[in-house]
C-alpha cells in the first residue's frame, strides 16, 4: 500500500465527534500502517481517544506537531464521489478530512516513518499529538493533551499546526502563491443580551418594549466597527501584498502604519480582510415570545466577538455595555459560553521559524512567504501556556475553490499536492 491509499483509507473512517468506536478503529489502521512508528516511538493514549506519539532521543526539548482526527459531519448530498469514500480519482483523494485535517495527520505520520525507515536521528525530541475534537473546540482532546504535557514538564521549544496554507488567487490582483504562517490566533467570546420589561397583550401595545429595545441594540452592535488595529503579524503580511500589487495600491499597502485609515475604508467590503484589522461582533442568536398574540417580557440575544490580540474578553464586554448603555439592555456573561483570550504573537527570530521558512522556499519554491493572523480558532491555543512559539501553517496550495470545500461539499486534495505535503514534513524535520 502507498502513501496515496493510505490517506484514502484514513478518510473511510467517520472520525466524527461523539462516534467514538470509529476513534478506536482509526487507532488500529494508525497501528497497522504504521509499523516502525509504533514499535519504536513512545505512544500514549490520552482521554481516551487523543494520541501522543513521543520520538525522544533523550535531547532537553522537544518540537511538538499538532494535527487533528475528527472531521465536521458531513451530508452525502451534492458530494461527486461520497464524502466518506476515499475515493481516488482524476488525479484526488475525495472526501471529508481530505483538507481538514487528515491530510496534515497522516502526512506528519509518513515523515516520520520514512525518517525512521532510514535510521534518521532528530536533534530535538519530535512529539506528535492528536486531538479528536478540534472542530468542537478541543476541550476533550488538545486540552488535555496540553495538561498531560504540563503535568510531565515537557519543555516545547516550538509548536506546528494546521493554518493558513499557501493561497492562489484569493485577494483580488494578487497571482503569486503567498505561503502564510499564522503566528498569533483570535480569541473569541460570545455575551447575551438581555432585554427585560412588562409583558401585556399585543391589542395594547407600548413604546420602548424589550423586543423594540433589542432591535434598536443589535442595529447599533451590528454598525459598530471596533477601531483597526495593526498587529505586526498583519503589516508583514500588507506589505508583502504591497510586493505583488500594482500601482497605486502597492504604495499603500507597502506602508500600512501611514495609511491604515484608507486600507480600512478599502477592506470595509472585504469581511475576510476586515477581520483581520479588529475585533468583530456578530449577532448569531434571538430568542422571543411565545405566542402572536403576547407582549415577551424577556428578549435575549448572543453577540459572539473573535478579538483581536492585544485586547481581552473583559475589554470587549466593557465595549459592548458601552455601545447599548442607554436601550436599557443588559450585557452578560453566560456560562454557556466558553471564552478564550486570543493568543499572542510568536516571535518570528526562532530557529524554528526559520527552518520553516527554509523548508516552505524549498518544497514550494515560488511561493512568497508572510505571517498572518489566523482568525478562526486552532487547537494549538490550549498549549498556549507551554510553549510561546506556536505557528500555524498547512503545507499545502490552495484556491479560493479549495478553500471552499473545507467543512463544505467535494473536500478533495490532489495526490500532487499530498505528495508534497509529505515532502514538506519529511524535509522540516530533517533540519529539526
Ligand atoms: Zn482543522
Amino acid at each position: 500500500m502507498d502513501r496515496i491509499e493510505r490517506l484514502s483509507e484514513s478518510i473511510r473512517f467517520r472520525t466524527v465527534v461523539r462516534k467514538w468506536e470509529e476513534f478506536l478503529k482509526f487507532h488500529e489502521f494508525l497501528e497497522r500502517s504504521f509499523p516502525l512508528i509504533h514499535s519504536k516511538l513512545k505512544v500514549h493514549r490520552i482521554n481516551q481517544y487523543a494520541l501522543l506519539y513521543e520520538w525522544n532521543v533523550g535531547a532537553e526539548e522537544s518540537l511538538l506537531f499538532l494535527a487533528h482526527m475528527d472531521v465536521v459531519p458531513a451530508e452525502e448530498e451534492g458530494w461527486i464521489h461520497p464524502p466518506f469514500s476515499g475515493e481516488i480519482s482524476d488525479g484526488y483523494v475525495w472526501g471529508r478530512g481530505a483538507l481538514d485535517d487528515k491530510s496534515s495527520l497522516m502526512a506528519l505520520m509518513e515523515a516520520v516513518e520514512g525518517l525512521l525507515e532510514r535510521n534518521f536521528t532528530p536533534k530535538h525530541n519530535l512529539l506528535l499529538a492528536f486531538g479528536f475534537d478540534e472542530e468542537t473546540k478541543g476541550y476533550m482532546g488538545a486540552k488535555k493533551l496540553a495538561e498531560h504535557l504540563e503535568n510531565r514538564r515537557i519543555r516545547i521549544k516550538a509548536i506546528l499546526d494546521e493554518g493558513s496554507a499557501i493561497v492562489e488567487s484569493v485577494f483580488p490582483g494578487v497571482d503569486k502563491p503567498l505561503a502564510l504562517i499564522g503566528i498569533a490566533e483570535k480569541g473569541f467570546a460570545s455575551f447575551d443580551l438581555v432585554a427585560k420589561g412588562p409583558g401585556g397583550h399585543s391589542s395594547t401595545p407600548y413604546r420602548n418594549a424589550p423586543i423594540e429595545r433589542m432591535a434598536k441594540s443589535i442595529t447599533c452592535i451590528s454598525k459598530y466597527r471596533s477601531k483597526p488595529t495593526l498587529i505586526g503579524a498583519v503589516e508583514d503580511f500588507l506589505k508583502t501584498l504591497g510586493h505583488f500589487t500594482a500601482f497605486p495600491l502597492n504604495v499603500v499597502l507597502k506602508h500600512p502604519r501611514f495609511f491604515l485609515p484608507l486600507i480600512d475604508l478599502f477592506f470595509s467590503k472585504l469581511p475576510t480582510a476586515s477581520a483581520m484589522l479588529r475585533t468583530t461582533m456578530c449577532v448569531t442568536m434571538l430568542n422571543a415570545g411565545v405566542a402572536d398574540n403576547v407582549i415577551p417580557e424577556q428578549v435575549t440575544a448572543t453577540v459572539n466577538c473573535r478579538i483581536i490580540p492585544g485586547e481581552t474578553a473583559k475589554e470587549v464586554f466593557e465595549r459592548i455595555r458601552k455601545i447599548v448603555e442607554d436601550l436599557d439592555v443588559e450585557v452578560v456573561r453566560s456560562e454557556k459560553w466558553e471564552v478564550s483570550d486570543p493568543v499572542e504573537e510568536s516571535n518570528t527570530k526562532t530557529d524554528f521559524y526559520q527552518k520553516l521558512v527554509e523548508t516552505i522556499e524549498e518544497v514550494f519554491p515560488n511561493a512568497a512567504v508572510s505571517t498572518f493572523l489566523t482568525i478562526g480558532g486552532t487547537d494549538s491555543r490550549h498549549y498556549k501556556r507551554l510553549c510561546r512559539d506556536i505557528y500555524r501553517f498547512s503545507p499545502i496550495k490552495m484556491t479560493k475553490n479549495d478553500l471552499e470545500t473545507v467543512h463544505g461539499r467535494n473536500e478533495r486534495i490532489s495526490t500532487q499536492a499530498y505528495e508534497r505535503m509529505c515532502d514538506f514534513y519529511t524535509n522540516l524535520m530533517q533540519k529539526l
